[in-house]
């Protein structure tokens, strides 16, 4: 056995390979979660916890604040929501209009995500949990908050839009959590999230997720957590995973107004995909008459037009670049911060490679896909592929 070169390579490799024969073994079952927060875990075909998973949900169980630097791909919704959920007890106890648990986002899509997984992973609680956000109607989200939700997910310019039209109360908040708190710094959500701090009593648990821990949200950590117990785990992330994906459904004839709503949204460059060379170029026309500037690429165009389109595109004379998927394949861009489906590919792996054109250095980029009911059958087989489902972010009418 001394023989062995592994006990002879001192002292700090054998510390290492101690770890990782830990990780190998721990199972959920070790994490002190319920028996029906284990069922569902299996039920996802989940087997072992992630890194940040075996580290954040003891730490979040014991009742103390976490601060945990942890980006998107490493598991860390499960990190935080399973535990939560846990933490709120079976069964709901809520009182109308009332909050116990708010998990603040910087984005839609990482709010409907959170949402799924709160869905995934409490279906057998009988908690009440909604997320709310911005550009949808309020209405529905102002019901929903009426009979008091245990969990609530929400980007913070509306939640604050809703606690000012009364529709909810924080003074039975006793869990927070700020996700991706680097990017809502980024985003300049901070006013907002300072106002919200000040309306929740100051008695509760506190969760930071960030991909960084910068000085800045440091000071922002210090504010907000006590003695955090502090976690950092190495990026686990493949591509795809680390890309934040929504859907909006919406019917055919409707989806170049959802379009120009969505690109007027943000001021960065959007690459949007059509699968048809046609319908390319009668996006483009659309977008002009809404004052949105584009180009399309596709197989049709000269070489010395595509040529022109794509330098237009780099030199940032235009907002949009429409592409088809072959003409998108070739072609040298930097990534961007959105792509758009405007309809879903027939071939699943099509949409990888359409998605993978998004996520910059350090950031997660987003994939936003247009879905006809027409188009459930290629939504299927992409999430098939993916292995993951796609996040709801609302019907579009
Ligand atoms: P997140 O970092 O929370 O966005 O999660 C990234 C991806 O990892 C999601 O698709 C999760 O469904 C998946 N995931 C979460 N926990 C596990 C686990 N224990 N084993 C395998 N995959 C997981």
């Amino acid at each position: 056995m001394l023989a062995d070169p592994a006990y002879r390579r001192g002292a700090a490799r054998r510390d290492c390979v101690f770890i990782f024969l830990i990780e190998k073994l721990m199972t959920f079952d070790s994490l002190g979660l319920s028996d029906s927060l284990l069922r569902a875990v299996a039920h996802t075909g989940y087997t072992q916890p992630t890194p940040i998973q075996a580290q954040a949900i003891p730490a979040i169980l014991a009742g103390g604040d976490v601060m945990a630097a942890a980006q998107t791909g490493t598991g860390k919704t499960a990190g935080f929501v399973l535990p939560m959920l846990q933490q709120l007890g079976p069964r709901t106890r809520v009182s109308p209009g009332r909050v116990r648990a708010l998990i603040l986002t910087p984005t839609r899509e990482l709010a409907a995500q959170v949402h799924d997984s709160i869905l995934t992973y409490g279906k057998h609680q009988q908690l009440k949990s909604a997320v709310v956000f911005g550009g949808v109607n309020i209405n529905p989200q102002l019901r929903a908050l009426k009979r008091g939700v245990d969990l609530l997910v929400a980007t913070p310019g509306r939640l604050l839009d809703l606690y000012q039209q009364k529709a909810v109360r924080f003074d039975d908040i006793q869990l927070l959590v700020l996700d991706e708190a680097d990017r809502m710094l980024d985003m300049g959500f901070i006013r907002d999230i300072r106002k919200i701090l000040a309306l929740i009593p100051p008695k509760r648990q506190n969760l930071m997720f960030s991909a960084t821990f910068s000085a800045e949200i440091r000071k922002l950590a210090n504010t907000i957590c006590k003695n955090p117990v502090e976690i950092d785990v190495a990026p686990r992330n493949s591509t795809v995973e680390a890309i934040e994906q929504g859907l909006w459904w919406v019917e055919k004839p409707l989806k170049a107004d959802l379009l120009s709503e969505l690109i007027r949204e943000t001021s960065e460059q959007v690459l949007v995909f059509s699968r048809t060379k046609h319908g390319a170029n009668k996006l483009v026309k659309r977008l002009a008459r809404d004052s949105i500037t584009a180009v399309a690429i596709h197989g049709n165009r000269s070489q010395s037009q595509r040529t022109k389109a794509l330098q237009d595109f780099k030199d940032n004379k235009v907002q949009v670049l429409v592409a088809t998927d072959i003409a998108a394949r070739g072609i040298d861009i930097e990534l961007l911060a959105l792509v758009i489906n405007f309809d879903m590919p027939h071939v699943p792996e099509d949409y990888v490679h359409r998605i993978g054109r998004t996520g910059r250095a350090g950031a997660s980029g987003q994939a936003v896909s247009l879905v006809s009911s027409e188009e459930k059958k290629q939504l299927k087989g992409i999430e098939r592929l993916i292995k993951r489902q796609i996040a709801d972010l609302g019907s579009y009418y």
